[in-house]
């Protein structure tokens, strides 16, 4: 038995015919390839692992085969077999990451100055030709503008827009989509029925969602889940990868509507003992906040969505429980989580942060719909007495301002201003609602911490003073927030202030949610990353 050989290099396509996911570039090369009118120059770009390789191979092969078959090779002839042991001169495979001088590029000039030994055409593969140095790239060019006849060249790249517009210019170029999770899948299946393994549906299905549109990606993750045993189940799957399972993204989503943090931090605190990847979780739960979203938006097309069928009915049970602004707003904290997870050294905490305004978002999401609902019913009260009586009669209750008057005595005593500074110089903001609503409009995930809130302007000092209703204010309001927060008052009131916030006490009715929930859970004994790494 020989040394062992990754799936992907075992199984990776030999002819245009084998690669399935990209028909509207094989279809177009095998047509040039027999008609004989091949371009000099190709350029081959798409994200990592969709073929773009694989395709520059069986390119270099198929135009020098003695024996071609419909544009593919034949893989029989001498040419085709030396071609595959990498025994043939005429075929030059360059990785443009490493020889990427000028130096080097002057070499392969000098070689596509002599004559293919065996072959049709000298064909030149360049790979991640973005990488080359900006003389490496003049030189090349040099080369692409008059080749000889028997030279061809394929670049392929993943990042195109870091090559040269001159080099694009004469290339023909093609783009590499992702390849569709079910197409993965299927390939996965296929190899599984060749292999000694067995793979289930799901497992499968689960690889190509996790793979994100890359072959090579999915088959190395398939190798290792065959390590772990030759029954490849989901478990096998998430033990492998680490990804905690839709069954907890399922939950913390349904605690987020049910305003239950402490069930959403207990699955957190679990899943941390069990040394999941907290990012990779958070990348989940977005891709199912996704899915809602797609649910919510096209419920009777589920083609858009990457889930299972078993997984498709929970999912739509959890989508009712959620209004679709609730569904984007969380989509966009859980977002912004990730992106924050990449850069900040406590990944859980950051989660848990999340997860508890989302908790709190959907108890005010849920609030305001019954608010409306209400609304909408005395409307509907008022109209029917109209209709009956011809004249309009009193609202029964009228509606909750959504703004509280400005308190008579402004608290300043926090602030970094003049001891002498008169309170009677801060001026409330009348259109302080009209700020929140534009700041609502370009930060959906912290807007919900200045609910209940008011505002003043110190004009000589230009300040900006929030008086704010939410404990967590200070815990989750970030710098880049407070510029945001100051855009929107740019916009609405015409100036550009300094930020001066403080945080008002708490009236017992009007305890921020998110605060009540930490509360809550800190109070069942639940650990949290906020207790233990911010020494609260
Ligand atoms: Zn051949």
């Amino acid at each position: 038995m020989g040394a062992y050989e990754a799936l992907y290099r075992k199984w990776r396509p030999q002819s245009f015919e084998d690669i399935v996911a990209q028909p509207h570039i094989t279809r177009t090369v095998r047509n040039q390839i027999m008609r004989g009118k091949t371009a000099h120059a190709y350029l081959f770009t798409g994200s990592r692992g969709t073929g773009k390789t694989t395709c520059a191979r069986i390119f270099a092969k198929a135009v020098n085969c003695l024996n071609p078959k419909n544009g593919d090779p034949c893989l029989e002839c001498e040419i085709c077999r030396d071609a595959e042991a990498g025994t043939l001169t005429d075929i030059i495979e360059i990785d443009g990451a490493s020889n990427n001088g000028v130096d080097e590029v002057r070499n392969l000039r000098e070689n596509a100055s002599f004559l293919p030994v065996r072959c049709k055409y000298k064909v030149f593969i360049i790979d991640e030709v973005h990488m080359m140095s900006a003389g490496a790239f003049n030189a090349l060019l040099k080369m692409i503008e008059e080749p000889p006849e028997y030279v061809k060249f394929v670049f392929a790249t993943t990042e195109i827009h870091k090559v040269p517009a001159t080099i694009l210019s004469r290339c023909q170029r093609f783009d590499f989509r992702r390849i569709l999770p079910a197409d993965i899948a299927g390939r996965i299946r296929y190899i599984a029925e060749h292999e000694q393994f067995t793979v289930s549906e799901a497992a499968a299905h689960r690889i190509a969602v996790l793979s994100d549109g890359g072959m090579r990606d999915a088959l190395s993750l398939l190798d290792q889940c065959a390590a772990i045993s030759d029954a490849v189940e989901l478990e096998t799957v998430e033990e492998a990868v680490g990804v905690a399972g839709t069954e907890s993204v399922f939950l913390i989503l349904r605690a987020a509507t049910e305003k239950n943090a402490s069930a959403a931090l207990e699955r957190i605190d679990l899943l941390y003992q069990q040394s999941k990847d907290m990012t990779r979780f958070a990348d989940e739960i977005s891709q199912q906040l996704r899915n809602l979203m797609l649910l919510k938006t096209a419920p009777d097309d589920a083609s858009l969505l990457d889930i299972m069928p078993e997984e498709l009915e929970q999912l739509k049970a959890i989508a009712a429980l959620y209004s679709l602004p609730g569904i984007i707003s969380a989509l966009s904290a859980v977002r912004q989580c990730c992106d924050r997870m990449t850069r900040a050294g406590n990944r859980r905490m950051e989660l848990e942060m999340t997860i508890i305004r989302l908790c709190a978002d959907q108890q005010q999401q849920s609030g305001d719909i019954k608010a409306l609902t209400n609304r909408i019913a005395a409307l509907e009260q008022q109209l029917a007495a109209i209709q009956a009586n011809g004249v309009p009669v009193q609202q029964a209750a009228p509606p909750k301002r959504r703004q509280p008057a400005p308190a008579k005595n402004v608290p300043t005593q926090n602030l970094q201003v003049d001891a002498k500074t008169d309170e009677k110089q801060f001026v409330a903001v009348k259109n302080w609602a009209a700020v929140l609503e534009r700041f609502f409009d370009i930060n959906p995930a912290v807007a919900g911490l200045l609910n209940n809130s008011s505002a003043y302007i110190y004009a000589e000092k230009n300040i900006l003073l929030v008086c704010v209703r939410n404990m967590l204010f200070r815990r989750l309001f970030k710098q880049t927030d407070a510029v945001m927060l100051l855009d929107a008052a740019e916009q609405i009131l015409g100036t550009r202030y300094q930020l001066r916030y403080k945080v008002l006490e708490q009236e017992a009715d009007q305890t921020a949610p998110a605060e009540i929930l930490m509360q809550r859970a800190q109070s069942d004994g639940i650990r949290t990353g906020i207790q233990e790494d911010a020494g609260v």
